[in-house]
């Protein structure tokens, strides 16, 4: 039996979401800290100093409501705060606030590719501090830092059950997530800023004896693609032990990226080892209807909507759509240009091919970009003022500098000939000049008709309109 078809992987993701609130969970220092030296966005609640009391910030609700609704979840209208007691140097309070007995939202569902991913539960925590080391690496290190800045930042946590099917699936999942993020202004989903971390969980079943590996979870992984490369290796890994009859130990492993292998980091703990206890500082919180009614009202298109609208109203393929919808700003230029064009498949494609293929060679924030810009590159193209080929030149031109196509083409003077009399003598002189190749097209040789159109376009140095120098040539050579 084939490997891949024997040994089905069992999936499931925790995935840890930074709000983009003003203020931390439970004090008015400022969350956003990323670019912050260490330590100056920080206080006595956050830090956990004695007498210190917290407060939940709404905002952190607000926002937890918008993704748990957006995830298809159950809001749950009373939440308790627990404390969550571990020691590490990076919690000065010796414990973290989270929602372990009362989450914020669950049961809810996110599609990925027609399968729906069930979400376990999503419950609102706060961040721990950042421990800097002094060189290369923690176990070589003179020294550690603490940067308290992202204790107390707000994260909610979303908790899949384990139904994603395959690595690339868990990448897929990753990516919806962040479009669906980004489209809600719950969180900007950047991985590189660790405003979105995930930890991957993942057993093998052997579907010849019916038998489950232990499950394996995998941390430390900062991009899609790791999060795919990680779980791939650690499927393979697995399947190994499991051919030789080997156990597969219950353990949590971390991504190396340099070797392209996950390593051992500890033994799995189980949620008791963490001693759980209400957080006696924050009195339950208890939202109404009202409060979450009018979070659904503001919600708006998700990225799925929005696909399924563009390939009913616009006839664009499935596979392609999502592209232009992923990123809503993308999506939000798309329409626009549709709209000023009335050309919805012809703007898809110069988006499809030019614009992701510029994005990909430059970078982003320095092309200048417009609805525009499409609007005006196709015109020229739909009246004939220039070819396609020269169109693409001229769009790139237009977002390397800012110049709009119109302009680009008057001051190059790359006016499309399309003077029929002009055309007529060139193709006549081609045609008297190679009489080898005129007998071998009139006998038959019909693939040298390209040959033709390819020595006018270069006497005309490119610039002429390929419709009327076919229309010529067909006429010249096959009467
Ligand atoms: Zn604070």
């Amino acid at each position: 039996m084939e490997k891949a078809k024997r040994y089905k992987p069992v999936i499931g993701l925790e995935i840890h979401v930074q709000l983009s609130t003003k203020t931390k969970a439970f004090c008015n220092c400022s969350a956003d800290v990323f670019d912050l030296e260490p330590n100056t966005s920080i206080c006595p609640v956050c830090t956990g100093q004695p007498g210190a009391l917290p407060v939940p910030s709404m905002e952190m609700f607000e926002l937890g409501v918008r993704l748990g609704l957006a995830l298809n979840c159950k809001i749950n209208r009373y939440s308790r705060f627990d404390r969550k007691n571990y020691f590490y140097p990076d919690l000065p309070k010796g414990y973290q606030i989270t929602q372990f007995f009362y989450p914020l939202a669950e049961h809810g569902f996110l599609e990925v590719e027609g399968k729906r991913v069930r979400i376990r539960r999503i419950h609102l925590e706060e961040d721990a501090g950042k421990l800097m080391h002094a060189g290369d690496n923690i176990t070589e290190a003179d020294y550690s830092l603490v940067d308290m800045n992202r204790c107390g930042v707000p994260l909610a946590e979303i908790v899949t059950e384990p139904d994603i099917e395959s690595p690339e699936q868990a990448r897929i999942f990753m990516e919806k997530l962040r479009s669906i993020l980004r489209y809600i202004g719950v969180s900007s989903g950047d991985m590189e800023k660790g405003a979105m971390r995930c930890d991957a969980n993942i057993s093998v079943v052997d579907t010849l004896t019916g038998k489950q590996s232990n499950k394996v979870e995998v941390k430390n992984m900062n991009s899609f693609r790791f999060v795919e490369k990680a779980l791939e290796y650690e499927y393979e890994r697995i399947v190994e032990h499991l051919e030789k009859g080997l156990d597969v130990e219950r353990e949590t492993r971390g991504w190396n990226l340099s070797t392209k292998t996950t390593v051992s980091m500890r033994s799995k703990e189980e949620a008791h080892d963490y001693r759980y206890f209400p957080e006696p500082d924050i009195p339950p919180v208890v939202l109404d209807d009202e409060f979450i009614e009018k979070i659904k009202a503001t919600i708006g298109e998700l990225p799925e909507q929005r696909l399924k609208r563009f390939v009913e109203t616009y006839g664009l393929n499935t596979k392609e759509v999502w592209a232009l919808v992923e990123d809503k700003e993308i999506g939000d230029l798309y329409e626009e240009a549709v709209k000023k064009s009335g050309e919805p498949k012809e703007v898809a494609n110069w988006f499809l091919t030019e614009l992701f293929r510029l994005y990909g060679e430059y970078e982003k924030e320095k092309l200048f970009v417009s609805a525009d810009t499409f609007v005006e590159v196709i015109n020229l193209m739909k009246d004939g003022t220039i070819s396609r080929n020269m169109a693409k030149d001229v769009f790139q031109e237009s977002l390397l500098t800012g110049k709009m196509p119109k302009q680009i083409v008057e001051e190059k003077g790359l006016k499309q000939i399309d003077d029929t009399a002009l055309i007529e003598q060139i193709a006549k002189k081609v045609i008297e000049s190679h009489p080898k190749e005129v007998e071998t097209f009139k006998a038959g040789k019909e693939g040298l008709f390209g040959f033709f159109v390819g020595q006018v376009m270069k006497e005309l140095k490119g610039k002429a309109n390929p419709k009327t120098v076919n229309e010529i040539l067909n006429k010249l050579l096959r009467n």
